[in-house]
């Protein structure tokens, strides 16, 4: 299947082009012939999909066969960073075609935002809550929006945005084409979903959102109070380039990133207490390949776009499995292969069964590799308590798997030294 055969403005493909993609994404080639055809879209679909360019085109496309005046569509988003890449997108894909489109999220000023409502963008790409201050206000009348995409409905449901997105719908134009997107699908999503769609196409939603399928995906059975050691030695080990590290909370990340740092191990780090200005150096940084490390929290790390990422480490493992496929999907972005490495310790034996289930299949547990636990102790050592248990889980591991190349590839040669 070509990008050429969905019948696509000729200027739409001329972007296509430029952006290589070459051949269309599975949720590419089957939501773009549904929208296109004029119908409401329901996709179980995961950032690394290319879902982005899914609903794009098609809605860009039937805005140019009846080009109007006013704002014609409306993308809803839960977060600044996918904001930011949506916005990025339609640009591009929308750049030989005259479409004009703005991003509108809090944490900045709303004038320029506000111009850019006022002037009628083509497309807005929005967070619900900074979309509602500008309904509020006299200029805010969505009254030309003939097409609507929720994005990352899951997404939105854990964050806490769905009374806002029905706000925000109660504003709409009801005749127009709707195009709904979420990772996994949970009854309060479904509804939303049931409330909001006509007659919609479905796609993959009896299937599981799986992460993709260039993915590998290994866990190391690894008390708490190694993982910092643990981390340093994968760092360490030749294997791992550009990595993105989950932590649970802030409160975690922020020590994370505190610690690699003592280290000697130049990072960054986003979560949802860090300032815009402070979350966008960082991702500009990583992506430049300024640090190696990207410290992050779930809550705003859906949606990073980095297509050079190999690694993801979940520091902790996610509480909710939707979080683990989000997590997973940072790697192996369109086709591309990737290793995601998964640190769980007793604690949280349970979790990692409840995400094997929900993706249905096994993690691979790998053995821990020989590693120093002391890495340059700022403070003094672990309690023993925790050096032990760590040591005795090794020493298990190596005996049930001796002579494993993951012990040479990832440890290092003075393994397992415990002081
Ligand atoms: P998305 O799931 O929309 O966040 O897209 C994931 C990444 O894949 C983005 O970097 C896109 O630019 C890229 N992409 C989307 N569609 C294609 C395609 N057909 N071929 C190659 N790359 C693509």
């Amino acid at each position: 299947m070509q990008f050429s055969e969905f019948g696509l403005d000729a200027r739409l493909l001329r972007a296509v082009e430029e952006l290589s993609y070459t051949t269309p994404t599975p949720i590419q080639a089957e939501a773009i012939p549904a929208a296109l055809s004029g119908r409401d879209v329901i996709a179980a679909a995961m950032t690394g999909s290319g879902k982005t360019a899914a609903f794009l085109l098609p809605v860009l496309h039937r805005i140019l066969q009846a080009p109007k005046l006013g704002t014609r569509l409306l993308v809803l988003t839960p977060t600044r960073e996918l904001c930011v890449q949506i916005h990025e997108a339609c640009t591009a894909l929308g750049r030989h075609a005259g479409i004009s489109c703005a991003p509108i999220y809090g944490g900045v000023g709303m004038g320029p935002q506000e111009t850019a409502i006022q002037r009628g963008v083509t497309v807005l790409v929005a967070t619900p809550g900074r979309l509602l201050d500008h309904l509020s206000r006299p200029y805010g009348h969505p009254d030309r929006i003939d097409f609507l995409v929720v994005d990352e409905a899951d997404r939105m449901l854990d964050m806490g945005f769905l009374p806002d997105v029905r706000k925000v719908l109660a504003r709409l134009p009801k005749k127009r084409q709707t195009l709904f997107f979420s990772a996994t699908l949970p009854p309060e999503v479904r509804g939303l979903s049931k409330e909001i769609l006509t007659d919609a196409v479905a796609i993959n939603v009896e299937r599981k959102a799986l992460p993709a399928t260039g993915v590998s995906q290994a866990a190391f059975a690894v008390h708490g109070g190694a993982k910092n050691a643990l981390l340093v030695a994968l760092l360490n080990s030749n294997d791992v380039g550009s990595v993105i590290v989950f932590t649970r909370t802030k409160a975690r990340c922020n020590r994370l990133a505190d610690f690699l740092e003592a280290q000697g191990i130049p990072n960054v780090r986003i979560h949802g207490n860090r300032t815009q200005g402070q979350r966008s150096s960082a991702m500009a940084d990583f992506k430049a390949a300024k640090v190696r490390v990207l410290c992050a929290t779930d809550v705003v790390a859906r949606g990073i776009d980095i297509s050079a990422l190999d690694h993801v480490v979940n520091y902790d493992v996610p509480h909710v499995p939707g979080d683990y496929i989000h997590r997973v999907g940072r790697t192996a972005r369109a086709e591309a292969v990737g290793e995601a490495l998964t640190f769980v310790s007793p604690e949280e034996e349970a979790e990692l069964r409840a995400i094997e289930k929900a993706i249905g299949r096994k993690i691979e547990r790998r053995p821990l590799p020989a590693f120093d636990f002391t890495p340059k102790p700022k403070r003094p050592a672990e309690p023993r308590k925790v050096d032990e248990r760590a040591l005795a889980q090794q020493r298990a591991a190596r005996a049930g798997k001796k002579g494993s190349p993951e012990v040479t590839t990832w440890g290092r040669s003075d393994g397992g030294r415990h002081r």
